[in-house]
């Protein structure tokens, strides 16, 4: 039952798109901020301590060189990043802009849907194929040349 009502979600969600136009209908909400920073415990300390935001958890993401911690913040999270390794994209960041929000992340229902319209439309990917982020999550890169200059991130939640 809840396959179906969530494939009828989908096709109707992707139908409106194609009928009216609507192609920010395949997009549900933001799930989180990515913010690069040069050390993580040190940042942690001061989005904890200061600012008195909620710590969910700490997350070494060895493929992607980088080490995360994640602030719930309602139905959102801020994801804190310090690089692993001078070649990690966050370490390419913080050198040439600093610390700073560094991609935003989307939630959405069908992530593979949502690659092949972005696909179908010329958007540049940085992930033709979903790969697998923290907590079971498939997560894909949209290059920051198709978005206005910030790295977008889709999540699709298990
Ligand atoms: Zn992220």
């Amino acid at each position: 039952m809840k396959r179906t009502l969530e494939t009828l979600y989908n096709v109707a969600h992707v139908s409106l798109g194609i009928v009216e136009g609507l192609e920010c209908v395949l997009i549900d909400a933001i799930d989180h901020i990515g913010i690069a920073v040069k050390n993580l415990d040190e940042a942690i300390s001061v989005y904890q301590n200061v600012l008195g935001f909620k710590l969910e958890g700490i997350h070494t993401l060895n493929e992607r060189k980088v080490k995360v911690a994640f602030f719930s913040l309602g139905e959102s999270r801020i994801e804190l990043l310090e690089p692993l390794g001078s070649d990690s994209t966050v370490a390419k960041f913080l050198e040439t802009r600093g610390e700073g929000i560094q991609h935003f992340a989307v939630k959405v229902k069908n992530i593979e849907a949502v690659l092949e319209e972005f696909k179908r439309k010329g958007v540049t990917l940085i992930d033709e194929k979903p790969r697998a982020g923290a907590e079971g999550a498939k997560i894909a890169f949209v290059h920051p040349k198709s978005t206005r200059g910030v790295l977008l991130e889709l999540v699709e939640k298990p």
